[in-house]
């Protein structure tokens, strides 16, 4: 660890394993074929599955070297487009579960997520599902997808996942169009018993370039309002590492009345009657938040075998059909840039949370073209 920088605090929990050596998570988008049109879209998902996709084979092959990376193994996310999509999906996760990873799924909720399918996904080994609820009205989620009724069914197949004994995780996309839903699909989140909410903030890529994302001050407000939830589930955010640096800040405390605004107490009246817990101990505790970013402890496969940092930084590193991932996740320059904190710019690079939050690369990369420049949606600004 950099001399400049504070010890890791209990609100962050560091990675088991080196992130220089093996990643903790590895996205895998299957397919990018999808019978969904959601706005914020970062795979700009097509109808029809594309001939240039990894095959079956070369999916082994590329979960043979994902379980090569060794103990702990990384978790793996199938995702899309949708994944369901592929017709060897089953096949895939057997596969994989074989070789010792732990087999995720993240599908669109359309006629193809039916229950005999997610039996037959549990029972080749997939542990954990994730669904996005991007509205608490029908309205706002399936304005977001394009096609009426989604919204009910997302809420059925939540409900059937726990009901097959899979975990589920909630993914929600926070731009201006649902801010003000936020503590309304927090209830439902809680509500489902899902196992974990995560909360993301948009970068302007894809077909999400085209929404309005939160500016700096209404995702400070955010954050906080986040880190107070925690205290009712657990809670992880994609693409806003500086929550990690709230929680440090915070350290179990309230917030600064002087760094939140009035979007957040706003939010936080919402939940007044959730969080008033008297002396009860908190429903979860919130779990410690883990010390990932774009290319140090996570890594993205395309459906053609493409490398990135992320699925929201458009900078390949290299193919899986040229070279293991376990060469690329290691020896690509990019991928080890991302994982010095010291050659980050801007206010990230004189941030003294720089080692535990970094930034959203991907969002630096999409706003200045600098994959190691500022996050702009962070309103701290570090002493100089
Ligand atoms: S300035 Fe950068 S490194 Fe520091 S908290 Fe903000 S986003 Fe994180």
């Amino acid at each position: 660890m950099n001399p400049t920088t504070p010890a890791p605090h209990p609100a962050i929990r560091t990675l088991r394993h080196d992130p220089d050596v093996q990643p903790f998570i590895v996205i895998w988008e299957v397919t990018r074929a999808c019978q969904l049109v959601c706005q914020h879209c970062r795979a700009d998902a097509i109808h029809q599955r594309s001939p240039a996709e990894l095959t079956a084979a070369q999916g082994r092959v590329l979960l043979d070297d994902l379980a090569s990376f060794g103990p702990p193994h990384p978790l793996v996310v199938l995702t899309g487009g949708d994944p369901f999509e592929r017709g060897d999906l089953e096949e895939l996760v057997a596969y994989g579960t074989a070789q010792g990873l732990h087999i995720s799924l993240s599908p669109s909720v359309t006629p193809r997520l039916t229950r005999s399918t997610l039996e037959r996904l549990r029972d080749a080994g997939a542990k954990a599902v994730s669904l996005s609820l991007d509205g608490a009205t029908a309205a706002t989620h399936d304005g977001f997808r394009g096609i009426d009724g989604v919204y009910d069914d997302t809420l059925d197949a939540a409900r059937m996942v726990r009901e097959l004994g899979l975990r589920l995780q909630v993914n929600t996309t926070v731009t201006q169009g649902n801010l003000s839903e936020l503590p309304a699909i927090l209830r439902q989140v809680i509500a489902l018993r899902a196992g974990l909410w995560s909360v993301f903030f948009l970068v302007p890529t894809g077909r999400g370039a085209a929404l309005e994302a939160l500016d700096a001050h209404e995702t400070e407000d955010v954050l906080h309002w986040l880190h107070d939830a925690s205290r009712l589930l657990a809670i992880k955010t994609t693409e806003a590492p500086h929550y990690r640096r709230v929680a440090l800040q915070r350290r179990g405390g309230p917030a600064a009345p002087e760094v939140v605004g009035p979007l957040y107490r706003q939010l936080r009246d919402d939940i007044a009657d959730l969080l008033d817990l008297g002396d009860a101990p908190a429903r979860r505790a919130a779990r410690p938040l883990l010390d990932v970013n774009a290319g140090k402890g996570f890594v993205f496969v395309d459906p053609v075998g493409a490398v990135y940092p992320s699925g929201f930084l458009p900078v390949p590193v290299g193919s899986v059909r040229d070279r293991p991932i376990t060469e690329l996740y290691r020896e690509a320059p990019l991928l080890r840039w991302l994982r010095d904190p010291d050659r980050l710019a801007g206010r990230c690079g004189r941030c003294a949370f720089r080692q535990v939050c970094g930034g959203s690369r991907s969002r630096a990369y999409a706003m200045s073209g600098d994959p190691l420049g500022e996050d702009r949606t962070c309103s701290y600004q570090p002493a100089s």
